[in-house]
């Protein structure tokens, strides 16, 4: 029987000692508010910002949560209020219906339905599935296996990109499908990627998959594994940030 793998390593999970970025709940004025919590080194004082991603708290990095908790409770009726007046200018939510836009490495692509299309088509700008597929349940049956298979072709052609530059085999690549963990390593050479980073930007995706490979060598997050990963892409640092910060931008409700 397979037993759970305890060298088995997550991106979220990575010690960051400097910041991290994790989603949470609270509930104000009898709402459940989601909002992301960014923990700083570098930050004094708690902050809360609301924009069309929602509301984010900065707070220092040991601020205790009852603190966090307290500062939200100060501020319920401002927070409901603004979230209101934000989800009032925000298009309508994703159900695969023409005209509903998604991302698709970092680039928008509206849906279209054609008659005249056999399969599901990526063209410029746009995502065409057959007439036959307009029922929404259907649009998004096919359109997630449309999404997983795109990405499985990426993840392929990307790990075969730097596998010889981080000098591994290739390994074997699954889809995962977590909501929040982006990639997990398996030391006996397989890599489980999330699909729904065919959503994102090239740039962030390969962060990912150089990670992942990385900890082939390096089952942890040793100063060796991140001088693996910066031979590779020296930038990897700022790519870790945005994924942290902006990955909700990109993926499906
Ligand atoms: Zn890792």
């Amino acid at each position: 029987m397979p037993r759970p793998d305890p060298q088995q390593r997550s991106l979220l999970f990575d010690p960051a000692p400097a910041r991290s970025a994790i989603r949470q709940s609270c509930r104000l004025a009898g709402e459940t508010i989601e909002y992301t919590l960014n923990r700083s080194a570098r930050r004094r004082s708690i902050t809360l910002t609301i924009d069309e991603s929602g509301l984010r708290v900065g707070a220092p990095m040991r601020a205790p949560q009852t603190r966090i908790d307290s500062v939200l409770a100060g501020h319920a009726e401002w927070i409901v209020r603004k979230l209101t007046e934000w989800a009032s200018r925000r298009p309508a939510p994703f159900n695969w219906s023409a005209g509903d836009r998604l991302m698709l490495l970092g680039n928008a692509l509206t849906l279209r339905f054609d008659a005249a299309a056999g399969v599901i088509e990526q063209g410029e700008g746009v995502l065409i599935l057959p007439a036959t597929l307009s029922a929404p349940a259907a649009a998004a049956t096919a359109g997630h296996h449309w999404l997983r298979a795109t990405a499985q072709a990426w993840f392929t052609q990307r790990v075969a990109h730097f596998a010889p530059a981080l000098r591994v085999r290739l390994p074997v690549i699954r889809l995962s499908n977590a909501r929040t963990r982006w990639g997990t390593c398996h030391p006996q050479g397989r890599v489980h990627l999330n699909w729904r980073l065919i959503h994102m930007p090239p740039a962030l995706i390969d962060y990912v998959v150089v990670h992942e490979l990385a900890h082939l060598h390096e089952p942890n997050h040793s100063s060796r594994f991140w001088r693996r990963v910066a031979a590779v892409l020296p930038d990897h640092l700022q790519r870790r940030r945005i994924l942290r910060i902006e990955a909700h931008r990109y993926l499906l409700p």
